[in-house]
C-alpha cells in the first residue's frame, strides 16, 4: 500500500512509498481494529516535521509515515473488539501511551515522559497511508452522520481540551462562570475553539492578522464572534472596548501574540496557550507589568497538549450540537481537497502556502 512519508531531520524530504499492508495481529491481546484511512488533514505540525523542525521515526525505522488527524472506517476487528464493527467510522487519537505514571492511567496527553510517542509526529507512524491497525482503545466512533466533517475531529480535540482544563483549573473559584472569550488566532483550531465558546453562549471576540474581508473572518461572524484584525488595532484597545477577557484561547502561531494577549485577561481569568512555536524567535516583552497583573489578579497561564479521550468524545457530541445550530458550518472549514495519497506534492505545496486556506486534507478514499 502507498504511504506518504518523511525521514526525520532532513529537510523536505516528504515522499511516497510502499509499505506492507498492516495486519490485525500487530496489536497485542486481540484489540486490534484494521482501519481503511478516508481522509487525512494536515497542518503546520507536517509542514514543520517536513522542513526537519521535529519529528522522529519509529525505533528500528529510518522514515515517519506522516499524518495525524485521521478519519477512517473499520474493516476488521480482532477477537477481544466488542465496541467496533466493520463500518463504523473512526477517529484515532494521536498519541499513545508510553511508561509514566499519566500514561499508565490512560492521560498520556499529560505525560512527563520526554519520549513520547505521536502518530505521524514522534515514534509512531501517521495515516498518510492506506489502513492503519490500532488498538481499539485509542479509537473513537463517529456517527455517520458527522462522516462528512469527521477529520475536523482532531484539531477540535485541542480545542475541547483547552476548555475543559480551563473549567478544571477554575473549580478553584467556586463559581466561575466565564462570559467573554478571546480566541487569538482564526485558523482551524482558532475557528473551531471559536465555535466551542460560541456554543457554550460565551461572547466570543477572535483575533487574527489579516483584515477583513477574509474567510476566516467571515466564518467567525457567521456564529456570532466578532472578528478583530490586529493589523487595525493593538488588542489592548480592543479589549478596552469589549472589557478584559475571562478567558482566552491562544491558537496564533506566533509566542508574540501570546504574550500580548496576557495583558487582556481579566482578573481571575485563565490563557491557554496551544501553540507550537519551534523557531526559537526572542523577543521584548512588557514581563514586570504581566506578571504584577498575574499577581493581583490571580490569574493563569496553562499549556495545552493533545487530547484526553473524553476531549474527543465531547468533541463528537458538540460536532452534532454544531450541525443543529449551525447547519453547514463546519463542511465550509475543509477549503482544500486533495485528491489521493499519490498527489502529496499538490497537499505539501498548498500547506507551505496556505493563503486562504483553512483545512487543507487528503481524500484518500471512499
Ligand atoms: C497535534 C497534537 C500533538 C501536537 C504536539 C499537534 O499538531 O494536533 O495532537 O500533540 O501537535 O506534537
Ligand atoms: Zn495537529
Amino acid at each position: 500500500m502507498k504511504a506518504v512519508a518523511v525521514y526525520p531531520g532532513k529537510p523536505d524530504s516528504v515522499h511516497l512509498r510502499e509499505l506492507p499492508k498492516p495486519r490485525l495481529e500487530e496489536i497485542p491481546g486481540g484489540r486490534g481494529v484494521l482501519v481503511k484511512v478516508l481522509r487525512v488533514g494536515v497542518d503546520g505540525t507536517d509542514r514543520e516535521i517536513n522542513a526537519a523542525a521535529y519529528g522522529a521515526a519509529p525505533e528500528g525505522c529510518d522514515f515517519l509515515v506522516l499524518g495525524h488527524e485521521s478519519l477512517g472506517r473499520v474493516e476488521q476487528v480482532g477477537p477481544q473488539v466488542s465496541e467496533f464493527a466493520p463500518g463504523d467510522y473512526v477517529a484515532a487519537m494521536v498519541r499513545r501511551p508510553g511508561s509514566g505514571l499519566y500514561d499508565l492511567i490512560g492521560e498520556q496527553d499529560m505525560t512527563t515522559g520526554e519520549v513520547y510517542y505521536e502518530h505521524g509526529i514522534s515514534r509512531v507512524h501517521g495515516f498518510l497511508t492506506e489502513y492503519y491497525v490500532e488498538d481499539a482503545s485509542l479509537l473513537v466512533r463517529v456517527p455517520d452522520a458527522l462522516a462528512r466533517t469527521g477529520v475536523l475531529l482532531e484539531p477540535l480535540s485541542v480545542a475541547e481540551k483547552g476548555l475543559r482544563q480551563a473549567f478544571e483549573i477554575q473549580r478553584r473559584l467556586k463559581v466561575w462562570q466565564p462570559r467573554r472569550a478571546a480566541v487569538m488566532g482564526a485558523g482551524s483550531i482558532g475557528l473551531l475553539a471559536t465555535l466551542l465558546l460560541r456554543l457554550r453562549g460565551l461572547e466570543v471576540v477572535t483575533f487574527a492578522r489579516s483584515l477583513k474581508p477574509t474567510l476566516n473572518a467571515e466564518l467567525a461572524e457567521a456564529i456570532g464572534a466578532h472578528y478583530e484584525s490586529l493589523r487595525a488595532r493593538p488588542m489592548e484597545e480592543a479589549a478596552r472596548e469589549f472589557g478584559w477577557f475571562d478567558y482566552i484561547f491562544e491558537a496564533s502561531g506566533s509566542a508574540a501574540v501570546a504574550f500580548e494577549s496576557a495583558l487582556a485577561l481579566a482578573k481571575n481569568g485563565v490563557l491557554a496557550l496551544t501553540s507550537v512555536t519551534g523557531s526559537g524567535a526572542r523577543l521584548e516583552i512588557q514581563a514586570d507589568r504581566i506578571n504584577l497583573e498575574f499577581v493581583l489578579g490571580n490569574k493563569v497561564m496553562v499549556g495545552i497538549v493533545n487530547a484526553h479521550r473524553q476531549d474527543w468524545e465531547m468533541g463528537v457530541r458538540d460536532m452534532a450540537h454544531a450541525e443543529a445550530a449551525y447547519p453547514g458550518w463546519l463542511a465550509r472549514l475543509l477549503t482544500h481537497r486533495v485528491q489521493g495519497l499519490e498527489n502529496y506534492r499538490e497537499l505539501f505545496a498548498r500547506l507551505a502556502n496556505p493563503q486562504g486556506a483553512i483545512k487543507i486534507f487528503c481524500h484518500v478514499a471512499g
